[in-house]
């Protein structure tokens, strides 16, 4: 290939997103032997089960691991709003595949917005590095749009802002356990999800895949069938015989028959999606 190619995948922990990554970028070092691969996994907290996001690169000039926010290739989301979440890693050419999902972590499941304890904060700052917000909803259910941060850190106590979705994130990263819960917040609607998306691309692709890995018997398997409903649409720049060798590999044996199915049934919507959008 001859020129880089970035990848953001997400999802909720437990999903499967690490291993699809894995699986992408063990077939873009095969394809390709002058490829750089480079990943970077931002995991929440695993016990919680909290938004987990994958930075995907290869190609021939790569060096940081990190995508930098309106390069994103392509999105992979395993659950739905998470894809809302990292939604300024798109640029107007991006491609991002949408599972419709409703997969809400348990901190967040709980509809809490969350607040510091400032007698126990004591100011590090670990919070903001994982808080990511990208919407909110203020007042009558609009979709506001922010780039910002829900927290910062004034006079050495972190606060909230009123944008806080209570994803959990922060949960993870504070060593003084000072957040504590609050009160209840709204999951957007799918129609605000796409509205949103689709202002910076068309191409945003919201699919039932846990649906059709439920048919298979395992929604287990919906990494690996978002990963075929991608590749179907050839918008990323590995050849499915590469990636199905790399699964092979990469995924339990016991567990090897269904994946290779779920791949297969990825592929056909992945090149039905294709055949209507071209
Ligand atoms: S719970 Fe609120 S403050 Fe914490 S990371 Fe999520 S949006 Fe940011
Ligand atoms: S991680 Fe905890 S201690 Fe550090 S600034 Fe955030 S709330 Fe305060």
């Amino acid at each position: 290939m001859d020129k880089d190619y970035n990848m953001v995948l997400t999802g909720i922990g437990g999903q499967g997103v690490v291993l699809a990554s894995d699986i992408l970028a063990m077939a873009a070092l095969e394809e390709g032997p002058e490829n750089r691969v480079r990943t970077s996994q931002i995991k929440g907290m695993s016990q919680r089960s909290a938004s987990v996001i994958v930075h995907l690169r290869f190609g021939p000039t790569v060096d940081s691991p990190l995508v930098a926010k309106g390069s994103a290739d392509a999105l992979l989301s395993l659950e739905l709003a998470e894809g809302l979440r990292y939604m300024d890693y798109l640029y107007e050419g991006s491609i991002a595949i949408i599972n419709n999902d409703i997969n809400i972590p348990p901190v967040s499941l709980q509809g809490q917005k969350v607040d510091v304890d400032p007698s126990l904060c004591y100011g590090c700052g670990n919070c903001l590095a994982y808080c990511q917000v990208n919407y909110y909803f203020k007042g009558n259910n609009d979709l506001l749009v922010l780039n910002n941060p829900a927290s910062s850190v004034i006079s050495g106590k972190c606060v909230v802002q009123e944008s806080c979705t209570g994803c959990g994130q922060c949960f993870s990263a504070c060593p003084r356990s000072a957040i504590e819960l609050l009160e209840k917040t709204v999951y957007p609607e799918l129609d605000q999800i796409t509205n949103t998306l689709k202002r910076i691309t068309n191409n945003v692709f919201v699919v039932s895949a846990t649906d059709l890995a439920k048919e298979l018997g395992n929604t287990k398997v919906v990494n690996i069938l978002l990963l075929g409903i991608l590749l179907g649409t050839k918008k990323v720049p590995l050849s499915i015989r590469t990636v199905e060798s790399c699964i092979t590999r990469l995924v339990p044996t016991n567990l090897l028959d269904i994946n290779l199915k779920a791949f297969q049934v990825g592929i056909k919507k992945g090149q039905e999606i294709s055949a209507k959008n071209s």
